[in-house]
């Protein structure tokens, strides 16, 4: 995997069956075939290993959405790191909000998810956000700061890093941060993860982000790249967003 200085990420969430998926990734690729850097897509469980030999030796890297912290056992409708790498991810959407609220992981789940990743040999990709309601207790970075701390505190890992800020309100609402409050959580979530592990972490922003915002938000200096949901599962509309990153590279 080869990471450009902005990194496109999407997330396909409960979208797309095998089908859908190999007609969509069968004409990207061709797109983006002389690309040098890496874009990655999160696809369901069902479309790693059909998508895995077509993704072979082009700048797309299929990864997946959650997995399980455990190395294998007894944990029905669960996965497991090794079966995700297996089926051709290289990466995992770990925390995302959508995980956090409707099945209930918590911070600590988080963490052990990280390291278990980490062992496996994918590179984890980490959500974090705050809600509407403590964004207007003005709660933001005291939630912020217990999230990173909770994962990545006690970690013992020096490769590459990537943090997608993610504030809830802003997922799937059409209603993007700012770019003064991107510029000021990023630089707030570097210097916190930096002095937890002595890593410098990307971070991705995530949240309506789509064809129309993303020259903005991909020109604001400390977003190294975007986490994109809805307008991920429209080809013109997450190619546009792939040539724009291009052009900072
Ligand atoms: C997401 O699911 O991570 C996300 C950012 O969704 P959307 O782009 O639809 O807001």
């Amino acid at each position: 995997m080869k990471l450009g200085s902005k990194v496109i990420v999407g997330n396909w969430k409960m979208y797309k069956t095998v089908t859908e998926a190999i007609a969509f990734v069968d004409a990207l690729l061709p797109k983006i075939s002389n690309y040098k850097e890496s874009v990655l897509l999160a696809v369901p469980f069902t479309a790693l290993w059909p998508l895995h030999e077509k993704c072979k030796n082009t700048p797309l890297e299929i990864g997946a959405q959650t997995m399980n912290s455990a190395e294998e056992g007894a944990f029905t409708g669960e996965i497991a790191g090794r079966m995700l790498k297996e089926a051709g991810a290289s990466f995992v959407l770990l925390g995302h909000s959508e995980r956090r609220r409707l099945s209930g992981e918590t911070d600590s789940v988080i963490h052990k998810k990280v390291e278990r990743a980490l062992e496996d040999n994918l590179l984890p990709i980490v959500c974090v956000g705050e809600t509407l309601e403590e964004r207007k207790e003005g709660r933001s970075e005291e939630v912020l700061e217990r999230q990173l701390k909770s994962v990545f505190e006690g970690l013992k890992w020096k490769g590459d890093l990537l943090v997608a800020y993610e504030p809830v309100w802003a997922i799937g609402t059409g209603q993007t941060a700012t770019p003064d409050i991107i510029d000021n959580i990023h630089a707030f979530i570097e210097e916190k993860v930096e002095a937890l592990l002595g890593v410098k972490p990307r971070i991705l922003y995530g949240g309506s982000a789509n064809s129309a915002n993303a020259p903005t938000l991909l020109a604001i200096p400390n977003v190294g790249g975007l986490l994109i949901g809805g307008a991920s599962l429209d080809l013109e509309s997450f190619l546009s967003i792939i040539e724009n990153s291009h052009s900072f590279q």
